[in-house]
């Protein structure tokens, strides 16, 4: 410090600037180009923020901001007018932690603050998203997911109770007991025309998801599901099976995923959802070619009361389903139970529809000969118009069978 002083005293420098503190705010504006960059003139000096901490400076095309913990960013255009009408950095969104930034790839800005993030593009103008809903958008990929950029402010539901945000291809929606999950696509249709929310399936319980690995769709919601593929279209699922497959040897026609997903297509017209609630390899040699009588409702063999007795995790009105290498004699499947362990066989080289087949009978439903119906009794190989088709009187049965739950 001597040597600095002596220079000093002796005004051997003579431009002092070089040594004094320079703003923040003023690096980040010369960095931008100063007076003569896309800025432009400065409107105010650098000012304190109402919070005493931070400060700002006002430009002819923007601002930039300034706190201890976030250092200086920029702020302009749409992106600034809506920080601005929200209430600056006094808002819930605080102070910004980027610049005005370009989104990847598909032409829209945005800038992070503290609180959240404001996205903009030039079809949809600039919206804010926070909290869980901002946390569901990032982890589905932003702007660059299925959901496009927002369309609206994060909003509170019109029971009061929730928000939303809707996007171009979505919405997220979040309620303090189920949390933020995304709606799109045509099940986003059906559950906006029944009344969103206030509908009587309420708020979503989970994303949209594949269904058991097939090409149906599903969310599900608080009392109720929505079940969604190209031949069923929309359907409300307001009952649910739990199925619990056992498996003594692997299917090798269908795979249990098509079997699931097969039959959860079929039952999606009677309103029902399937739950694929266990699975258990069970190493029973004996049983894997299982005498099955004359698969007679009401009359089962000593074989099949041994197989059924294999329970575990399997509530009172479950279904179960052993997976075997065939039935004696040869059969598809059967569902010919022991009384109070209602579920069926099916055989490893069973078609796509067995298992639905076969628990529909558990269900308390009668073989019909017609190949459009999922109970056709001359084998559901043979079946012409997938989803085969279930009629009212058998939905009102399966429903009726006690074997199925209201959700
Ligand atoms: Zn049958």
């Amino acid at each position: 410090m001597a040597k600095i002083e002596k220079i000093l005293l002796n005004k051997e420098i003579p431009n002092l600037d070089a040594f004094r503190f320079q703003h923040p705010i003023t690096t980040k504006y010369w960095a931008l180009g100063g007076s003569s960059g896309w800025l432009g003139p400065n409107t105010t000096n650098i000012t304190s923020c109402p919070d005493g901490v931070g400060s700002y400076q006002h430009y002819a095309n923007g601002s930039i901001y300034y706190h201890p913990s976030t250092g200086a960013h920029e702020v302009h255009g749409l992106i600034r007018a809506r920080w601005t009408a929200l209430g600056w950095e006094q808002s819930f969104l605080g102070y910004p932690l980027t610049d005005e930034t370009a989104t990847p790839g598909s032409g829209g800005r945005y800038n992070h603050f503290q609180g959240g993030s404001i996205y903009w593009s030039p079809s949809t103008g600039a919206w804010e998203i926070h909290g869980a809903i901002r946390a569901k958008y990032s982890a589905l990929g932003w702007e660059q997911s299925f959901l496009g950029f927002p369309l609206t402010n994060e909003t509170t539901t019109p029971d009061g109770i929730g928000r939303y945000n809707h996007f171009q291809n979505g919405s997220i929606y979040w309620s303090p007991g189920t949390g933020a999950w995304e709606v799109h696509g045509a099940i986003r249709d059906k559950w906006s025309s029944l009344g969103w929310e206030r509908s009587a399936l309420g708020y979503p319980l989970t994303d949209e998801q594949a269904v058991y690995g097939g090409t149906g769709r599903i969310s599900h919601f608080q009392h109720g599901s929505i079940y969604w593929s190209a031949t069923a279209g929309s359907r409300i699922l307001k009952e649910r099976v739990k199925v619990h497959v056992k498996i003594l040897e692997a299917p090798v026609s269908f795979t249990h995923n098509e079997q699931f997903a097969a039959m959860q297509e079929v039952y999606a017209m009677a309103g029902i959802q399937v739950e694929w609630a266990t699975t258990e390899n069970l190493s029973l040699p004996s049983l894997n070619d299982v005498d099955v009588g004359g698969c007679t409702m009401g009359t089962v063999t000593a074989e099949q009361i041994t197989l059924f007795g294999n329970r575990n995790y399997v509530g009172a009105n479950d279904m179960v389903v052993y997976y075997v290498r065939s039935t004696v004699p040869g059969y598809n499947g059967c569902a010919a139970y022991p009384a109070g362990r209602p579920g069926a066989v099916v055989v490893r080289s069973a078609s796509r529809w067995t298992l639905g087949h076969e628990l529909g009978h558990v269900l308390g439903l009668q073989h019909v000969s017609d190949n459009n119906r999922l109970m056709t009794g001359l084998g559901t190989f043979n079946i012409t118009n997938p989803p085969p088709d279930l009629i009212p009187g058998e939905i009102s049965t399966m429903i009726g069978s006690g074997l199925s739950t209201p959700l």
